[in-house]
């Protein structure tokens, strides 16, 4: 395609646009011919050959034109294609049309799918004067062929190449998927990485590159050093019951390449006295178990041990000769020192990978608890806590627990899951014998040692199932002296957590509780500077802050905004008759019950003292005194239980509206006050909602005043 391309442009480059000229008014011409009896025909052929012209000259004059892949250069270029093929059908009507087929097919291969989308389009249109509007009338069978035919084309050649495109990546990605496994394999064959989470597979395959290239030389200098055929080494699997070739220098055609029994063939007796193999034979040497097929003709062989560090056999390194005098003594010397420094590099290697795996595990770990550290909502907080899990160990299943000892008794509430099913979040369930509940209880992580399948242990409640696991470990979430909650980690697998992971998770347990504890203490904070302790109501400053942004939504929005202000009747006499306790009692209940009463968007609040508020926004006078009679209805209802007996009170309140009532904060509240102290001075235990006196305001319950509830 590419060159296709630069054919074109080196075509303009050297001064081809004459050509092009040339090759489209010749066809313009032939076509002209075809028609030169019917002459308003004449005017249509002349505007699609103008056309033409037009969109080679445009594409051949744009800088842009240069650039394939670009859709307004593929749309020129295409264009001009495209009305060339026109043409050309025209002239060769009307056995030429296939040419527009071609011309489409080819744009498929060229350019983009928008581009041919649009071509596909100009075809149909470019074809309405040639086919519909053409000689003999509308050819309206010819047009529907014609876009069948031009759709089918651009389709199957789309899909040709979609299928070659597709056939080609899926060829480079398994070879390279083969090429990653036979060097993970090569690894593995080295130990240099165990099946572990933690193994890096571009280091893996570094240092493989690293220990062949090693190897490569060492096999080739033995190669040369003892006039040898070929020289080869062959490692023991992990399993130790097979032996496999690695690597060899010369004439090594013949060996085998895939694994083959350790106990078996001349290399069995290597492994078995560990000690050097001398073989030789003028007629060949036969059964040497390692080599493929019976060609193969090989005098003399010698064969050595490689040896770890703790002695073990980690694989045989041998040279052969196919022809010439046996090894000898000194030869064998060479040999073992060529060995020792075999294993050295395979040893040396093994140390560097560790080393890297160590360094980039204790690397994430301190990001991961660096990224503890920062979070500071709640919310951030579990987010890290689970993020931080997963990121050290392969988990399935990871969830937080925390304790909740608020009312009296010990729950455990659910806060966050993830891997596992998400609808047993925020669920709570009773102190039991189950995992968490004794993780908490104890303050130490269960199962003690290692992880346990899920099915031998209740892990929340015998409600709450976790779902089959292979591995489950609880630790504890413990700050100071007190146990926050829980770090609940499961895999499918069974032991699938390495005991550095263990490790790991149970700092990150700790980190995470003092990433909780924060969080809890700046979230009472947070609710300290807002909230008012003694009822849960909104404290005095954040009812201005949020009136005053109330206001400004209602005064953008064009809305109105109802405040209710009011104040418990005689208050002074229920602290000098019941004493100050109750009193606070009798305050926390009708907070209580103001919020009981508020919409979810109303701001319940206590204004100071015994007095409170309610801001609702998006609410008139009317809908303001329907719950202010409410709240008094409700306060005036509720029963205080004390030492003297059953206490009631009631309350005054003032209602005001914005803007209908004032035009701004301060004019609001100070309407509002206005009325509550009208309500005071009427009786008591009503609202007013109107600044005149005869406006509306609740009756004053005759039978009932205050003086006398107090008296109860
Ligand atoms: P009225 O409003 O009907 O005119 O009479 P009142 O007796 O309620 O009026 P006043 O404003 O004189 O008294 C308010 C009393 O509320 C005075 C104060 O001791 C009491 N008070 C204010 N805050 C608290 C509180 O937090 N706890 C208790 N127990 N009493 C409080
Ligand atoms: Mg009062
Ligand atoms: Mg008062």
């Amino acid at each position: 395609m590419k060159r296709l391309w630069r054919w074109f442009y080196n075509l303009k480059r050297a001064g081809a646009l004459g050509v092009w000229l040339g090759l489209g008014l010749g066809f313009f011409w032939l076509w002209l011919g075809g028609f030169a009896q019917s002459p308003h025909l004449l005017v249509v052929d002349i505007g699609v050959g103008a056309l033409g012209l037009l969109a080679m000259g445009l594409a051949f004059s744009r800088r842009k034109f240069q650039t394939v892949g670009e859709f307004q250069g593929d749309l020129e270029l295409g264009l001009s294609i495209l009305i060339s093929s026109f043409l050309f059908a025209a002239g060769f009507r009307p056995d030429g049309f296939p040419a527009v087929f071609l011309c489409l097919a080819c744009c498929t291969l060229l350019f983009s799918k928008r581009s041919v989308g649009w071509l596909c389009g100009a075809a149909i249109f470019l074809d309405v004067p040639v086919t519909l509007l053409g000689q003999g009338g509308r050819n309206w069978k010819g047009f529907v062929a014609h876009v069948f035919w031009m759709a089918l084309f651009a389709a199957f050649y789309h899909l040709v190449l979609s299928a070659k495109f597709w056939s080609a990546r899926r060829a480079e990605k398994n070879a390279i998927e083969a090429r990653m496994k036979e060097l993970e394999k090569r690894a593995l064959r080295l130990r240099l990485s165990g099946e572990t989470y933690s193994s890096q597979t571009e280091w893996l395959l570094a240092s493989v590159r690293e220990v062949d290239g090693a190897l490569e030389n060492l096999l080739k200098v033995l190669h040369y050093a003892l006039r040898a055929d070929s020289a080869a080494v062959f490692l023991v699997s992990e399993d130790r019951q097979s032996l496999c070739w690695h690597l060899g220098a010369g004439d090594i055609q013949q060996h085998k390449r895939e694994p083959f029994l350790s106990t078996e063939g001349a290399l069995s007796a290597v492994l078995k006295k560990e000690a050097p193999l001398h073989l030789f034979s003028e007629n060949g040497l036969k059964s040497l178990g390692y080599c493929a097929g019976r060609t193969h003709a090989i005098q003399a062989l010698l064969a050595t041990a490689l040896k770890g560090k703790e002695g073990v056999v980690s694989g045989i390194v041998l040279v052969e000769r196919a022809k010439g005098a046996p090894f000898q003594a000194e030869d064998e010397v060479q040999l073992s020192v060529l060995a020792q420094e075999i294993q050295r590099v395979m040893d040396l290697e093994r140390i560097m990978v560790n080393v890297r795996r160590n360094a980039s595990e204790r690397d994430r770990f301190f990001r991961v608890v660096n990224d503890l550290n920062r979070s500071s909502s709640p919310e951030q907080v579990l987010s890290a806590i689970i993020e931080s899990a997963r990121h050290i160990a392969p988990l399935d299943f990871c969830a937080i627990t925390l304790v909740d000892d608020s009312e009296g008794k010990r729950f455990h509430r659910i806060a966050r899951v993830s891997g596992g099913d998400v609808s047993m979040e925020q669920k709570a369930f009773e102190d039991n014998v189950g995992l968490v509940a004794s993780v908490v209880r104890y303050g130490v992580a269960l199962p003690s040692k290692d992880t346990l399948p899920s099915e031998r242990h209740v892990v929340f409640c015998e409600n709450i199932l976790l779902g089959s696991m292979g591995s489950i470990k609880v630790f504890p979430l413990t700050a100071g002296e007190r146990t926050l909650g829980t770090l609940v980690v499961g895999s499918k697998k069974k032991l699938a957590i390495e005991a550095d992971g263990l490790r790991m998770l149970e700092v990150v347990a700790i980190s995470a509780a003092q990433a909780v504890l924060r969080a809890q203490l700046f979230e009472q904070m947070e609710k300290m500077a807002t909230m008012d302790g003694l009822t849960g109501l909104y404290n005095h400053r954040t009812f201005q802050v949020r009136l005053d942004e109330l206001l400004s939504a209602s005064k953008r929005y064009g809305r109105q905004c109802s405040l209710i202000l009011f104040d418990v009747d005689h208050f002074k006499s229920v602290n000098d008759k019941y004493g100050h306790p109750i009193g606070d009692y009798v305050l926390k209940r009708i907070g209580k019950l103001l919020r009981k009463l508020a919409r979810d968007s109303d701001i319940p609040t206590r204004y100071g003292g015994e007095e409170f508020a309610l801001i609702m926004p998006e609410t008139d006078l009317q809908g303001a005194q329907v719950i202010a009679e409410r709240i008094r209805e409700a306060v005036m209802a509720e029963m205080f239980q004390t030492e003297q007996g059953m206490l009631r009170v009631t309350v005054s309140l003032g209602v005001a509206t914005f803007p209908e009532c004032a035009k701004d904060k301060a004019a609001l509240i100070e309407m509002a006050d206005k009325r509550l102290y009208m309500a005071k001075r009427k009786g008591r235990n009503c609202m007013v909602a109107t600044s005149s006196n005869k406006g509306a305001s609740s009756k004053l319950l005759r039978e009932s005043t205050t003086s006398s509830l107090l008296a109860q």
